[in-house]
């Protein structure tokens, strides 16, 4: 590949760094209990570990 244009992949922006989340499974999906299988949908901001099942009181775990 010549070099003449300089257009090429040389910026490094705009790619690497997503809004700065560090979960590692992004939005949407469901938290799950793990204990009776009681799913509902995960709220953005608040970890499926800090909710517990409504059902059983175990803590949610991250359903995918
Ligand atoms: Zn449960």
């Amino acid at each position: 590949m010549p070099r003449g244009d300089g257009t090429g992949p040389a910026g490094g922006r705009g790619r690497g760094q997503m809004g700065g989340g560090r979960a590692s499974a992004g939005p949407g999906g469901d938290c799950v209990c793990p204990s009776c299988g009681h799913r509902e949908a995960h709220e953005r901001g608040v970890p499926c570990v800090e909710k517990t099942c409504p059902k059983c009181g175990t803590k949610m775990v991250r359903a995918r």
